[in-house]
């Protein structure tokens, strides 16, 4: 995952996320019906046009020429027949999509448009900025931070331009100082175990290989991460040290966001020290007060063609009622349930197993993926935003870019309605950032309210305290925020350009795809907690996957879903012994690996120990997947079956205290077996405190000391013997 998600969400030790859309999106796909590979789509539906086109071409009225050999392999006709099929077939091929895909509305597009200039010196020339934000992003924090920045410039008599790197030839940053008072910006979030996001992942692999000559460039980074993780920062920093390397001047130092602790804060505390730095070293001064600008312009479709207008599409107008694979992020697919049953037998929560149903798709997934789910929010939120702003939620509109150079046209799809954008797209759950603070403030019309709006929106050590206070800690989302500040009434619009945008959240899968190619399983627990106000705050994932029940009244259940790929991989051999450990929920990734061994063991491989360390909290309550993991025991599948019940004794039993019970067995099948190790579940205490285990169990049997035993198991995670799919 992001390090920084801003969320609770997963995240794992996953490196191939970007080979994933390289091998679900090749170029070489039919432009027109995303079907397959080209050679394939002549035996779709251009074989179709090609007969329609045969069957004219023999109407036509030309006779043979003379003097034609009958037995000539082709006859004048075959070869003009030929020729106006292929001139046919070009013209329908090349031309015959685009007519169809004028839209009637004015320049409506997706989230960002495809065609782009690659060279961002050339943009930044023509349209006079000088400062570049790049920003390596997988839930949107770096991205809106990278916005902020870019804005800021302005009072600095600046001009800021966010950018997607991948959208970029960064070989150009040689080129940046072509132009006056340049800088790159660089905010880089990690993903999970110290990978590059999605977006930047060309980006690194550029820096990793590039000789380029970089000493023109002036440069600052802010790294998004989260410290619960091991290689923290692991992109910022990365990205800080090698365009040093290269040559590139720092101007300002790299700043390490955490988003265990308050990212927020961390973000604004390295900003008001960076505007500075660039003030001294391009000898300019700040203009200004902090100004608020729009970004978007809201134009009101009051006679709109409804089937133009989004309605929770990720990309594609109607991709949901036409659903043409591949599926990514951007075109989800529609998977529909088939199974949503309760897992815990007692106990206050709620924790489930669903089953998706991926026939048709042409989705594949692996043991150890992660199944991307795109949630809703709750019906009763969003009206009841709309009543506290007095909208009305149906009001179709678009909010559209002002910035006319800008690749991103929309916030989100549009045109749609309120009610779609606060639904579908738009995060009303987690406690606004301090910018949204900044901008609403004006709407307060108590001048009390005002004031605690900007001080919470102000780098001052009250302000943030306050911040930290009445809006992280109380986990005041925005409804929350409007309910306890009966003044402030924004406009809807401006909330809607100011929100971020809503995350898909992913899940590891609990199945394999061996025993089950055509359904994707998950196992989750309902998110629900009060917070200091007194409020019920309810997990939006979850909460909209619990009400997901098969079949409802004669209707399916339907979920947009892609599958995202991982290295979260059971061993290339199946007689290598495996040692999974995953409490809770983190048992999900190892009922698919359990399955996948017993289908080889089917299949007469040769399998190796099987072995799983399971906790909970009560074996009378929430004992997951207690039944099929009996079975797979009895079966000889599972070779050991260590379960820890937390709570039914004193003392706190936890599965490393298992693993350090069988500490003897552990090592040989490490040392000597050759063994991987997994562990899945909570990254904050349950995956540190089993590693510090590892590294007893390994400095007791292996005669090494404390550092010895943790280069030891770094090196079974570097030849990935140990890997991590855990969450914060
Ligand atoms: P549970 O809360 O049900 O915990 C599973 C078992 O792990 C319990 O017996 C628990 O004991 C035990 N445990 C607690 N601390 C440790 C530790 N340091 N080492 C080993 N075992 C420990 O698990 P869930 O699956 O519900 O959640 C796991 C974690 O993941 C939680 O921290 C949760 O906040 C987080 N999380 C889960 C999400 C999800 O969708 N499942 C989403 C986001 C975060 P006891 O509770 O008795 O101490």
């Amino acid at each position: 995952m992001d390090q920084a998600a801003g969320e609770a969400r997963r995240g794992c030790l996953t490196k191939t996320p970007h080979l994933v859309l390289k091998e679900v999106l090749p170029a070489a796909r039919c432009p027109s019906c995303w079907s397959s590979w080209v050679p394939s789509v002549f035996a779709c539906r251009t074989a179709v046009s090609l007969t329609i086109m045969g069957d004219a071409g023999m109407e036509s009225t030309v006779s043979p020429p003379e003097g034609t050999a009958q037995d000539s392999f082709l006859s004048m006709t075959d070869v003009f027949l030929i020729s106006l099929i292929t001139g046919l077939f070009t013209y329908w091929f090349f031309f015959r999509k685009k007519k169809e895909e004028i839209p009637d509305l004015p320049k409506i597009q997706t989230v960002s448009s495809p065609a782009r200039d690659s060279s961002f010196i050339e943009k930044m020339k023509k349209t006079g900025r000088n400062i570049v934000v790049f920003y390596g992003s997988q839930t949107g924090t770096a991205e809106e931070f990278a916005n902020r920045l870019s804005k800021d410039a302005h009072r600095y008599g600046l001009r800021g331009m966010a950018a997607d790197p991948e959208e970029y030839d960064l070989s150009d940053l040689s080129r940046l100082s072509e132009i006056d008072k340049s800088l790159a910006v660089f905010c880089m979030a990690t993903y999970g175990e110290g990978d590059p996001t999605d977006n930047a992942q060309d980006f690194y692999d550029w820096l990793q290989e590039a000789d380029t000559d970089l000493s023109g460039l002036r440069f600052a980074v802010f790294g998004l991460g989260n410290k619960t993780y091991e290689h923290f920062n692991a992109m910022g920093k990365y990205v800080d040290k090698r365009l040093e390397e290269l040559g590139a001047q720092r101007i300002f130092e790299l700043g390490l966001g955490d988003d265990d602790g308050n990212l927020e804060e961390d973000f604004i505390t390295w900003r008001e020290q960076f505007w500075p730095a660039v003030c001294e070293h391009f000898g300019v001064e700040a203009t200004g007060e902090e100004s608020s600008i729009r970004q978007y312009e809201l134009v009101v479709h009051t006679d709109v063609n409804m089937n133009k207008v989004y309605t929770g599409e990720m990309g594609r107008l109607k991709s949901y009622e036409n659903q043409k694979p591949p599926f990514d992020a951007k075109n989800p697919f529609l998977a529909v349930v088939t199974e949503n049953r309760k897992l815990n037998e007692g106990g206050e929560r709620h924790l489930m197993h669903l089953e998706l149903d991926i026939s048709n798709s042409k989705i594949r997934y692996e043991s150890g993926d992660h199944v991307a789910v795109y949630p809703a929010n709750d019906a009763s939120l969003v009206n009841q935003l709309g009543e506290i702003l007095g909208t009305d939620l149906d009001t179709v509109m678009s909010l559209n870019n002002l910035d006319e150079e800008s690749n991103k046209k929309h916030p989100f799809p549009c045109p749609t309605s309120y009610r779609t954008a606060l639904t579908y797209y738009l995060d009303i759950t987690n406690p606004p950032r301090t910018n949204v603070l900044y901008e609403l403030a004006q709407y307060a019309t108590d001048t009390g309210e005002q004031e605690q709006l900007r001080k919470m929106a102000s780098s001052s050590a009250e302000g943030k305290a306050l911040y930290l206070s009445w809006v992280v800690e109380a986990r005041r989302n925005i409804l929350a925020i409007l309910q306890d500040m009966p003044s402030l009434r924004p406009p809807i619009d401006h909330l809607c350009e100011l929100l971020p945008r809503l995350q898909a959240r992913y899940y590891s899968i609990a199945s394999s795809s061996k025993v089950h190619p055509n359904s994707i399983h998950i196992c989750a627990v309902t998110v629900e907690y009060e917070t200091k106000t007194g409020r019920l705050n309810k997990g939006v994932a979850t909460n909209w996957l619990k009400d997901k029940v098969p079949n409802e009244n004669g209707r399916n259940s339907l979920v947009p879903m892609y599958v995202r790929k991982s290295q979260f991989r059971l061993p290339f051999k199946p007689s290598t012994p495996v040692i999974m450990i995953g409490p809770g929920t983190g048992i999900a990734p190892f009922i698919g690996f359990i399955q996948e061994r017993a289908w080889l063991k089917e299949q007469g491989k040769e399998v190796g120990e099987t072995v799983l360390y399971y906790g909970c909290r009560r074996e009378r309550e929430d004992y997951l997947y207690r039944q099929e993991l009996a079975r797979f025991k009895q079966e000889g599948v599972l070779t050991q079956l260590n379960v820890a019940f937390s709570r039914d004794q004193a003392e706190k039993v936890y599965v490393q205290h298992l693993l350090k019970k069988n500490k003897e067995h552990v090592w040989k099948l490490v040392n000597d077996g050759n063994a991987h190790i997994y562990v899945c579940g909570d990254a904050r205490n349950m995956a540190r405190d089993v590693q510090n285990t590892f590294y007893e169990i390994v400095s007791e049997y292996g005669n090494m000391n404390q550092s010895q035993a943790v280069d030891y198991v770094k090196k079974l995670m570097t030849k990935g013997r140990y890997s991590l799919d855990v969450w914060s």
